[in-house]
């Protein structure tokens, strides 16, 4: 057999040195090196030998199947090359053409304003809290004050599983409940932290409402946080995000998991509180929800209200993306549309 491996050998490299086009090339590989070829065939009936015989056969054999991928691999090489040198020579190959532009990524509009939200909270001393996208009934509305049946669950169309009790959530204020939960250590600690995550309703999708969106939400407990503190860093989070010179208003509203609870105006981006299309002539653009945390929710995520106090917000980063870049219909964003995300 060791005969019959160095004739194929022989064989093998005398065709490869008449080979000059590429199908041949793939032609002589399948015969040699190939699943079923020659020498793939020898090096599997090596158990068919004498004991005594097997391994030195096995190595002439691995050794001369290296040689042959070698041999393979330089012709490879020398067929690309001389084709190269032909296409040159007829002109069919340009070389002085401008190559074609890469294509890079980018990342979502959704997702800049997200870091942008993310930067300027984490230097107010803001740590990011991920909740889940699959919340229970309790959290996402009777642990914030919605008891069933309450008639404020009105405000949000929710998106019901097969599973009694699971739900997508419809705002990221459960995430409020949990992270009480886990950071607050049986309400002994302080904590700052903002909640971003996507958020579901069972809505009739439009220019002006989606099935899903973020949603940036904030929490701070701990003694003595008082509203003039919650006005106080809504008001420098406008300014870092908006503008040194930018004015905010408060205006009294509802939410059942705040008490008070109010919502939040700035200075229109666009036209600086002259009046234009997108604040509607009114000067103000509304950028958060936002109020002293409800004492029904503090108790749910183990604080004493009597001791402890605290603030939260909700904003939407969609919203904020549209007012900024004058964008009219919030279906862009998950439309997938490489012609509108390329612009951003
Ligand atoms: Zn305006």
């Amino acid at each position: 057999m060791l005969e019959q491996l160095d004739s194929i050998y022989a064989q093998a490299l005398d065709e490869l040195s008449d080979i000059t086009t590429g199908d041949a090339l793939s032609g002589w590989e399948r015969r040699y090196l190939g699943k079923k070829g020659e020498v793939t065939q020898l090096l599997r009936s090596t158990g068919k030998l004498p004991k005594e015989e097997r391994a030195a056969f096995g190595q002439r054999a691995n050794v001369i199947k290296n040689e042959l991928i070698g041999a393979f691999a330089g012709r490879e090489e020398a067929i690309r090359q001389h084709e190269l040198a032909t296409q040159l020579e007829e002109g069919a190959l340009d070389v002085t053409l401008p190559g074609r532009p890469v294509q890079t990524g980018g990342l979502h509009p959704a997702t800049q304003t997200l870091r942008e939200f993310y930067a300027v909270w984490a230097e107010m001393g803001f740590q990011v809290f991920r909740s889940r996208d699959v919340e229970d009934d309790e959290t996402n509305f009777t642990l914030l004050n919605m008891p069933p049946h309450h008639p404020a669950r009105d405000m949000w169309d929710t998106f019901y599983t097969t599973t009694p009790g699971v739900i997508l959530r419809t705002h990221t204020s459960p995430g409020q409940i949990r992270a009480m939960h886990e950071l607050g250590e049986d309400g002994t600690q302080p904590i700052r932290v903002i909640l971003p995550g996507m958020c579901y309703r069972y809505e009739q999708i439009s220019a002006r409402s989606e099935v899903q969106f973020n949603q940036v939400e904030g929490l701070a407990v701990g003694r003595n946080i008082r509203l003039t503190d919650l006005k106080g860093t809504i008001a420098e989070f406008a300014r870092r995000m908006y503008g040194e010179d930018k004015r905010v208003r408060f205006r009294g509203s509802y939410f059942p998991f705040t008490e008070p609870s109010m919502e939040v105006d700035v200075e229109c981006i666009l036209c600086g509180g002259e009046g234009c299309g997108v604040c509607k002539y009114t000067g103000w653009l509304e950028i958060a929800g936002c109020g002293m945390v409800h004492p029904i929710v503090l108790h749910n995520g183990g604080y004493d209200p009597t001791e402890w106090s605290g603030f939260a917000f909700g904003m939407g980063p969609e919203r904020m993306t549209m007012l900024k870049h004058g964008i009219q219909d919030i279906r862009y964003f998950w439309g997938n549309d490489l012609r509108f995300l390329e612009q951003f």
